[in-house]
């Protein structure tokens, strides 16, 4: 509460009183539940991320390590995405256990398969939170949520076209040399930064 005094000439002294509430419009439970949910899923993506970057690095392949150094910012991003969201909806953030992630793979195909096996995964979570949403008639979080649906179109489309290439190349090794020089360019773009 704080007053303001508006003084108009000698005369005249009026003292307004104005009541300053914040405005709880409060994210519904079930919605919040979720978005908290994917906060933890997303981390899991992230840390999955990691360690096949670290998969990639033990076998010399640097750049496709950075490919995945890119896609574990891009999830740890998406994870924060959610959580500015809710803090802007004044709902509470809250931090669980992260899942173990795989540490070993069986080879570059295995880990853009169980990648593409991840991110249809991840496609079907961020449609079930879709479905909370509008369940909830949350038109706000049904907006927000749009990013993430196309977003993660062109995960899948990603993944699909990094198969596509390594079944061509099969195993040679001049076409995985290539392939590592192309993603050893790859760079993270912060979807949270202002445009
Ligand atoms: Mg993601």
């Amino acid at each position: 509460m704080f007053q303001v005094k508006y003084k108009f000439g000698a005369k005249y002294n009026f003292v307004f009183l104005l009541k300053i509430e914040k405005h709880r419009a409060m994210i519904k439970k079930e919605v919040l539940d979720a978005i908290n949910a994917q906060i933890n899923a997303e981390s899991y993506s992230a840390y999955l991320y990691l360690s096949m970057a670290a998969y990639f690095e033990d076998m010399g392949l640097s750049g496709f390590a950075n490919w995945m150094k890119v896609q574990y910012q891009e999830e740890a991003a998406h994870a924060l995405k959610f959580f500015n969201y809710l803090t802007e909806r004044n709902g509470k953030v809250v931090l669980k256990a992260i899942e173990q992630v795989p540490v070993d793979f069986g080879g570059i195909v295995d880990v853009f398969e169980k990648t593409q096996v991840h991110e249809a995964h991840v496609t079907d979570l961020i449609n079930n939170l879709m479905n909370v949403a509008m369940a909830a008639n949350d038109h706000a979080s049904q907006s927000f949520l749009k990013w993430f649906i196309d977003e993660q179109v062109e995960e899948e489309a990603n993944v699909q076209k990094i198969l596509d290439t390594l079944k061509l190349i099969d195993g040679q090794g001049n076409g995985i040399f290539m392939m590592d020089r192309e993603f050893g360019q790859r760079v993270f773009v912060d979807p949270n930064a202002a445009v």
